[in-house]
């Protein structure tokens, strides 16, 4: 085989069909985000796209965190957390990450994905005849954790709680079950019915585990998230989050029980055999988590900006998905055309947005996924405006409201 010539053609099927990625080359600037330096681009441009949501990444506590953490402990953690890598650090975070969700415990890995392909995995395949009950629009960590567990695995519709009682019903009474779903889904914004679903797990004798990654320092007086907004938490048995976006840095984590955290870290492969979170990663996040449990500034400046982007796309028109989230989804419906207008933003107005296409969600619902936060300001909400009513004329795209999916 000339395995080169596979790699290009392989490629060469991407290209064709459209799904070929191109990356922004970006370097973001201590205290200048959302604008950054784009390498591959027109210089400087203004990120709408980020997962930084709050802009914690560049927050002056995160940043004296961590390097402190630098200063007084060094670069690396030196070992996986079993072998000489469990430091002060990370005992502390995990400390923090159980009281933010009002858990015994809590278990750090090194991303979200990494938390929920190993937890999951973990829990699936050791509890014998688990079946796990899977949302339909579940991320593709929870995906793969569930199948590399090899245990059984029922689909239910996304957010449906008929289709979810239905299949909890056709099981057998006495299987052990677990339903797995996301609080906030990042790419439609929409938020799952948390207290019915906790409802028909308790009803059907079910565990829950609940991935809050896109909600985890964004909702709840002190940003635990969903559940804690609505006061769930202590009815899911797994809360999942991620270091990663509200809180700007790295990492992922569960928080449950003491029996269960202790569980999934004496036989998950992907915590025990790899190596412990930086230090300082951990100390930036403490600093990220601890000073949104005390601050809800970030939280409302988000709100009011994302109302705020709203109603200027209502009034021009523009097509977006109502939610209620932070997530704003426009409609472009068409993969060229959403390529075009990001790649003309990007060129001739300085603004990064990444266009969605398929297979990241499904044919005819391509779209531009705007995240504002608290340091956009509002000559960005102007020039983004502004920008987006002129391509939406140049490519001759309706001005309809579409309705949630
Ligand atoms: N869960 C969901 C729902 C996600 O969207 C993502 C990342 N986009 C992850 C988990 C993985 O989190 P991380 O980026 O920290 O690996």
């Amino acid at each position: 085989m000339n395995y080169q010539e596979f790699f290009r053609s392989e490629l060469d099927g991407l290209r064709a069909e459209g799904n070929y990625r191109e990356f922004a080359e970006l370097e973001r600037r201590r205290g200048q985000f959302p604008q950054a330096n784009c390498y591959n681009g027109p210089g400087t441009v203004t990120v709408w796209c980020s997962n930084d949501y709050l802009g914690m990444g560049q927050h002056p506590a995160v940043l004296e965190a961590m390097h402190d953490a630098l200063d007084t402990t060094g670069a690396g953690a030196g070992g996986t957390r079993n072998i000489s890598g469990t430091t002060h650090a990370h005992v502390q975070l995990e400390a923090e990450l159980a009281d933010l969700h009002g858990k015994q415990s809590a278990l750090l890995f090194t991303s979200g994905y990494v938390s929920n392909w190993a937890a999951l995995g973990t829990l699936a395949s050791r509890i014998p005849g688990l079946v796990v009950l899977s949302d339909a629009l579940n991320h593709a960590s929870m995906i793969e954790g569930i199948r590399h567990s090899r245990a059984q695995k029922v689909i239910w519709k996304h957010n449906d709680l008929t289709d979810l009682e239905a299949k909890l019903a056709a099981l057998p009474a006495n299987a052990p079950k677990m339903i797995a779903f996301e609080s906030v889904y990042s790419m439609d914004g929409d938020i799952a019915p948390i207290k019915e679903i906790c409802d028909l797990a308790d009803k059907y004798g079910a565990m829950t585990y609940l991935d809050e990654v896109h909600a985890v320092g964004l909702y709840g007086p002190r940003g635990g998230g969903i559940a804690e907004r609505e006061g769930l938490m202590d009815r899911l048995t797994v809360i999942e989050g991620t270091l990663g976006k509200a809180f700007g840095v790295m990492g992922g984590y569960i928080a449950a029980s003491t029996e269960l955290c202790d569980f999934v870290r004496s036989f998950a492969s992907g915590f025990i055999f790899t190596t412990a979170l930086p230090p300082c990663v951990a100390a930036g996040a403490a600093a990220a988590v601890r000073h949104l449990k005390h601050s809800s500034e970030e939280r409302s400046q988000q709100q009011a900006r994302v109302a705020e982007v709203r109603a200027r796309l209502d009034a021009i028109g523009l097509p977006h998905i109502e939610n209620p989230s932070h997530i704003i989804p426009v409609m472009v419906g068409d993969p060229v055309k959403c390529k075009y207008i990001s790649d003309v933003l990007m060129r001739d107005h300085g603004i990064y947005i990444q266009p969605i296409n398929y297979p990241t969600v499904p044919k005819g619902t391509e779209r531009l996924r705007i995240t504002p936060s608290p340091v956009h300001s509002a000559e960005d909400v102007e020039r983004l405006i502004g920008a987006l009513e002129k391509l939406w004329a140049q490519c001759q795209l309706a001005r309809l409201p579409i309705a949630a999916q």
